[in-house]
């Protein structure tokens, strides 16, 4: 187990007008290799609980445990855990400053105080990483680059300081369809490469379904729902319920079966439901 949260609340502007319980009892555990899906409605405590994992907020009450130490505690070391957990925020590119990519990307292994030479290799295989030639962009400055290009130059400095859990917030938002599907795929393939956990918060029901193995939806501060991606889109009703959608094509397949077609309705994407449809009309036509 990688991320362990123990009865954590977190109370905004305590003993305020303005206080406010973003997070309300957390129990969580997070295995390593995971690929977790964030959900929930603007709100729901889910930017308040990431920047717990990484020691950007301390808890109002509760424990948190990242790779067996408890950050909450006195002693904790709070470089060691933002090197182990990386956090890209919701439009990073806004924090790009350096003048060259390199730069860019090299600040945070820089501040680690790592050798040069370790720097450049960490530099270089961080923008393999997100899909950058090296070579050719190394040199340039960060913006001349396309939106979506920027925000791979953001994702590569987090990479960079290689770490063990890599937090990504909403990181298609105002993208176009070409710049989220390279991120995507990027994300994707960081995943089965690499073997980093990740944990992905987004709106895209879509998304979520074809790239998570787990979902946690958040609700109000609370966590309403934990599991597998099938096992929690197939509760569509208590979804709806908190106002969260299921993919398009696991809705459709729901409704298909309703009007009497004897199919799964437990499918995730468009390929999924190709290949049961098929199945579908071949096990009807050898009837
Ligand atoms: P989400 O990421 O799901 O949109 P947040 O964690 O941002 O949710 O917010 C959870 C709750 O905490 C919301 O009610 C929000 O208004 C409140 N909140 C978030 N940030 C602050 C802040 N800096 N000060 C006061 N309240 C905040």
């Amino acid at each position: 187990m990688i991320i362990r949260l123990e009865n954590l609340n977190y109370i905004y502007n305590p003993n305020t007008p303005f206080e406010k319980k973003a997070l309300d009892d957390i129990n969580l555990s997070i295995e390593e290799g995971d690929f977790v899906g964030l959900m929930g409605h603007t709100g729901s405590g889910k930017s308040t609980l990431v920047q717990h994992l990484n020691g950007l907020i301390k808890p109002t009450s509760g424990k948190i445990i990242i790779d067996g130490m408890d950050i909450t505690s006195k002693e904790a070391n709070l470089k060691e855990i933002r090197q182990k957990v990386g956090l890209v925020f919701q439009y990073p590119e806004h924090q790009l400053f350096e003048e060259t990519i390199y730069k860019d990307i090299a600040f945070g292994p820089k501040n680690l105080g790592l050798e040069e030479e370790e720097i450049h290799k960490r530099v270089k295989k961080a923008m393999e990483l997100v899909g950058l030639n090296f070579e050719l962009l190394k040199d340039r400055s960060p913006f001349e680059l396309s939106g979506g290009q920027k925000r791979r130059v953001a994702i590569a400095g987090v990479l960079a300081m290689k770490p063990k859990v890599l937090i990504l917030d909403e990181p298609t938002a105002g993208l176009d369809p070409k710049g989220r599907d390279e991120i995507l795929g990027r994300i994707q393939k960081l995943y089965e490469e690499e073997g980093i956990t990740i944990i992905l918060v987004s709106h895209s029901m879509e998304d979520i379904a074809r790239l998570v193995n787990r979902i946690i939806v958040m609700h109000k501060g609370k966590v309403a729902m934990e599991g597998k991606t099938r096992e929690v889109f197939e509760q569509a009703e208590k979804l709806q319920e908190i106002g969260l959608g299921i993919p398009q094509v696991t809705s459709f397949m729901r409704e298909y079966k309703g009007k009497g077609h004897q199919v799964r309705d437990d499918v995730l994407t468009v390929e999924e439901a190709k290949e049961e449809l098929i199945n579908y009309l071949r096990r009807r036509g050898n009837a």
